[in-house]
C-alpha cells in the first residue's frame, strides 16, 4: 500500500469472515447457544465409522474452542441419510449426490425470522474420495467437516484465503482443520459471549420467512507457489 500524503489512512482491522443472512439481509443464528447434532457415520468410502466419528468430534471440538457463546453438542448416531427440516440435525455421505457434481459437501441451513431452526451437512461421496489420513488425492474429512460447521453456525464464506471458512478447497488439504483467526473472530461476533460489548446486526422486523441457505464447499485446482 502506497501512504499518501498528509492523510491518516486508518487500516481497520481485516475482518474477511461474513454471515449467512436470509432475504431481509438478517444474520443468521441458533437462538439457544446450544445445537445438537447427529451423525450417520455410514460411508462408501472404506473408512471406519470410528474414524468417521473421530474427525467428526475433532471438527465439533475446533469451532467450541473459539471462545464465542455457543457450543455444538454430539448427539451421537442416528441412521436417517436426508436433508429435512427436522429435530435431527444431520452430517452424512450423499452417494446419489444430485447436484453440482464440483461440490464437495453441502450445509443446508434453515431459518426463520433470521432464527436457525434446524441444519444438515451432506458430503459428496459421489463425486469425491474422502479420507481421515493424509492422502493427497483425496478430501481430507475432518477439513471438509469442520468448512461445513461453520455455514451450520451461520457463518458465510470468508475473503481471508487462509480461513477455514475460505470458500475452496484442494485434494488434500488439511489446513482447515483449525480455525483461523478470522473464523473466531466471526463466531465471537455472531455470537458474543456474555457481558462482552457487541454491535450485532439487529434481527428486528425480519419477516417471516422461512428459507433455506446453502454452504458451499468447491473444489479447484489452485496452482502450486
Ligand atoms: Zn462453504
Amino acid at each position: 500500500m502506497l501512504p499518501i500524503l498528509s492523510a491518516v489512512v486508518f487500516v481497520s482491522a481485516a475482518s474477511a469472515y461474513s454471515f449467512m443472512r436470509d432475504e431481509a439481509g438478517n444474520a443468521l443464528s441458533w437462538a439457544e447457544p446450544d445445537a445438537f447434532l447427529y451423525l450417520n457415520p455410514s460411508n462408501d468410502q472404506g473408512i471406519p465409522e470410528d474414524e468417521v466419528q473421530d474427525a467428526f468430534i475433532a471438527a465439533v471440538a475446533a469451532w467450541n474452542g473459539s471462545g464465542a457463546d455457543i457450543r455444538l453438542h454430539d448427539e451421537g448416531n442416528h441412521d436417517l441419510a436426508e436433508s429435512a427440516v427436522d429435530q435431527v440435525n444431520l452430517i452424512w455421505f450423499d452417494s446419489a449426490w444430485p447436484q453440482d457434481p464440483t461440490l464437495v459437501a453441502k450445509a443446508s441451513v434453515y431459518a426463520q425470522n433470521a432464527t436457525i431452526v434446524a441444519a444438515d451437512i451432506a458430503l459428496n461421496t459421489a463425486d469425491f474420495s474422502f479420507t481421515t489420513g493424509e492422502d493427497a488425492d483425496r478430501m481430507d474429512l475432518q477439513s471438509v467437516l469442520t468448512h461445513e460447521l461453520g455455514h451450520l453456525l451461520g457463518l458465510d464464506h470468508s475473503e481471508d484465503a487462509e480461513a477455514t471458512m475460505f470458500a475452496t478447497t484442494e485434494l488434500g488439504e488439511t489446513s482447515k482443520r483449525s480455525l483461523r483467526p478470522d473464523d473466531q473472530n466471526g463466531l465471537q461476533k455472531l455470537y458474543p459471549e456474555p457481558g462482552t460489548v457487541a454491535c450485532n446486526s439487529g434481527a428486528v422486523g425480519s419477516r417471516g420467512l422461512a428459507g433455506v441457505l446453502l454452504g458451499l464447499l468447491a473444489l479447484v485446482s489452485r496452482r502450486k507457489r
